[in-house]
């Protein structure tokens, strides 16, 4: 710093010198977290229901997954590029996961994050096959990299960034007949089994297992991005049990990492060994399956194992929004265990309802590609008291709220 000049505060070097992703964000400022809490410098307590972006189902700062972290940060941080050395947290943490997936996913990539776990799924898929078409969704959201962007099922957030890649079929989710656009040149289609960012939008009537079906009639591989819908979240470990569908290839990050930045794609042995040889190299990452993150998502799967907490989402759930929909402001209520969309009558009242939730000390925010819904998503280990009294102050957010003819 200069002398004699004065520091400037935190917000303003927040809004000056950090790059933004939107000229509006709640720029609110935490110094610390536990459980289900943000808590800011001067000691208020924030309940978060966006666990981060479904990335913090077992809260802040559970003590077993620090602990990993500590032992791990001092034995070694980073060896050398992923694939080249055998790291124990990585052994480790490739062992646990196979030892709950179905015998067909037992090849663990990883890597840093979602989008890169789309990625490597894509390529993934292109090389198994020797095809170059994809297919995805309408109001699907994979990420935010070229790869990723070019299967977003949303025009506005891509237009700008156009060329993308090409070859790319979109389908809408829940439509049997759009299912005749998978045809045998198809390399992959990518689903996210419990559409996040549209809004919470849940599979109709066994649509997975059609869309499984046809994969098969037409040598299609098929990827689900469990990135939002995994480790629990939808009231199973992966959403892909729930549905009764196994996907040749998956993808997971977010609450993979237990807090810290992780991702992988994973698949069975035969189509993984396809990036390994002929050229070898086919998909590398420097920093993919880092050690100390390795380690904390090991403390977390075991965590999350042992406690189970998948089994208790519905009726967490269930306490959370307890009669909601019966305020004249609601459309609708969509819920898929605690990925929970609350749909507004209009955007305008989804805004003024984040407005007094933020004044009320509750962290929501919109999805992507649902600006009339606000998130419910806290962390899996919210209790019955927690999710009631959040509950109550929904109620009288609701009440105040009215049915937005009279707000100003
Ligand atoms: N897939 C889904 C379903 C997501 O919700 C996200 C992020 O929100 C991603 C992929 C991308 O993950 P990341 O932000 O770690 O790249």
């Amino acid at each position: 710093m200069i002398p004699g000049k004065k520091r400037m505060s935190d917000r303003e070097i927040f809004f000056r010198h950090l790059a933004l992703t939107s000229f509006e964000p709640p720029a609110l400022q935490f110094s610390h977290a536990e459980g289900i809490y943000l808590i800011t410098p001067q000691g208020e307590k924030y309940t978060d229901l966006s666990a981060g972006y479904s990335v913090n189902n077992l809260g802040y700062n559970h003590p077993r997954i620090i602990e990993a972290i500590r032992q791990q940060a001092g034995l070694y941080l980073h060896q050398t590029v992923y694939g080249e050395f055998v790291q124990s947290p990585q052994v480790e943490l490739a062992s646990r996961l196979v030892s709950v997936l179905p015998p067909q996913l037992d090849c663990v990539y990883l890597v840093n994050s979602g989008a890169e776990a789309i990625e490597g799924a894509m390529k993934l898929a292109k090389r198994f096959t020797g095809r170059h078409y994809i297919a995805a969704f309408k109001k699907a959201y994979h990420g935010s990299t070229h790869g990723a962007l070019s299967i977003m099922g949303d025009e506005v957030l891509k237009m700008k960034y156009r060329p993308l890649l090409p070859g790319i079929v979109f389908l809408r989710f829940n439509c049997f007949e759009d299912l005749d656009l998978i045809t045998p040149e198809v390399a992959a289609v990518i689903v996210e089994p419990v559409q996040a960012e549209a809004g919470v939008i849940v599979p109709q009537n066994q649509f997975l297992k059609a869309l499984r079906q046809r994969c098969n009639e037409t040598g299609t591989l098929l990827i689900f991005d469990e990135i939002q819908t995994g480790m629990g979240r939808t009231g199973s470990l992966f959403a892909f049990e729930k549905y009764e569908v196994v996907p040749d290839v998956l993808c997971l990050a977010k609450a993979l990492g237990g807090g810290m930045p992780l991702g992988a794609f994973i698949s069975s042995k035969t189509i993984m060994d396809t990036l390994a040889h002929n050229p070898a190299l086919g998909h590398l990452t420097t920093f993919g399956g880092n050690p100390v993150s390795a380690a904390a998502a090991c403390a977390s799967f075991d965590i999350l194992k042992e406690s189970r907490l998948w089994e208790s989402v519905e009726e967490k759930a269930h306490l959370l929004t307890k009669g909601l929909e019966e305020y004249s402001a609601i459309r609708e209520l969509r819920k898929s265990g605690l990925l929970i969309a609350l749909d507004f009558l209009t955007p305008e009242l989804a805004s003024r309802a984040l407005e007094f939730m933020w004044a009320n000390r509750l962290i929501s925010d919109r999805f992507l590609f649902c600006p009339s819904a606000l998130r419910l998503s806290p962390p899996l280990i919210i209790d019955a008291k927690e999710a009631n009294s959040v509950n109550q102050t929904l109620h009288q957010i609701l009440k105040q709220l009215g049915d937005g003819k009279t707000m100003d």
